[in-house]
């Protein structure tokens, strides 16, 4: 359990107040962001919808530390992530963040044990540990028949859970993940999902799905929605 005098809210994973993020090219400033102000409990699947162009992408980037907010805080687990400086950040996403895209992001040259290990070899894991680890995640994907297949060997569907298991390699507390059923059929969307439900209630993480897909209604524990930069509402599902 994270307790940081820092938070508001004891049990938040994530917190921000007040995110702005304004883009400029040459004289020309867009506000992406205009004060977005949301708390998401520990482990809480979580998705954040809207229409194209509403914050989503730049949202979750400043919550997972690839863009940094013009003004405003964000608190992940208590930690004041906006005030660190680019090699903090570099570090903490290795260490403690998943992400997940909807490109799947895997490389081609690559088997898919190879993929997930290949994370771990970058966060200065030893061998015997990766083995193990790799292992064990692509066990948890359901992927352990698949594991020596190369990226074009394997389904859409295949090749985001060899994303997913890379996502867990690290053992993150926070997983990222943008429209990863964006180019899925709906039916693998949905075994995507439940994998998604599965992992957050069995390995202690928090999910934090962008998607404008209507499936995930069903399998989130709560819907956030930006429209214009802020958030619309939120909705609570039971
Ligand atoms: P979404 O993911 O909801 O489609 P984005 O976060 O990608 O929305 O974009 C929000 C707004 O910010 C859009 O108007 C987009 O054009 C603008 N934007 C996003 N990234 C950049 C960038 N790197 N430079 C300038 N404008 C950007
Ligand atoms: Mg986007």
């Amino acid at each position: 359990m994270y307790m940081n005098e820092n938070n508001r809210y004891p049990n938040s994973a994530i917190e921000t107040e007040e995110i702005w993020r304004i883009y400029k090219t040459g004289s020309l400033e867009v506000a992406a962001l205009k004060g977005v102000n949301l708390q998401i409990a520990q482990g809480t699947f979580a998705a954040l919808k809207g229409r194209s162009g509403s914050g989503k992408t730049t949202l979750l980037n400043c919550i997972g530390g690839l863009d940094s907010p013009t003004r405003g805080k964000i608190r992940i687990f208590g930690e004041e992530i906006d005030a660190w400086n680019e090699r903090r950040l570099t570090q903490w996403r290795r260490d403690q963040v998943g992400f997940i895209f909807q490109s799947f992001g895997l490389l081609p040259s690559l088997s898919a044990f190879e993929n997930v290990e290949l994370i771990l070899r970058m966060a200065g894991v030893q061998s015997g540990e990766r083995q193990e680890k790799a292992t064990h995640c692509l066990e948890l994907v359901g992927l352990t028949r698949w594991q020596d297949h190369r990226p074009f060997e394997l389904s859409g569907g295949q090749q985001q859970r060899v994303a997913i298991a890379r996502a867990l390699a690290n053992d993150p507390k926070l997983i990222l993940a943008d429209e990863p059923t964006g180019e899925l059929d709906s039916a693998t969307a949905r075994e995507i999902l439940s994998l998604f439900q599965q992992i957050v209630r069995e390995q202690n993480v928090t999910l934090l799905i962008v998607t404008h897909d209507s499936l995930v209604d069903s399998y989130v524990d709560t819907v956030l929605y930006l429209k214009d930069g802020q958030i619309d509402r939120t909705n609570q599902l039971p």
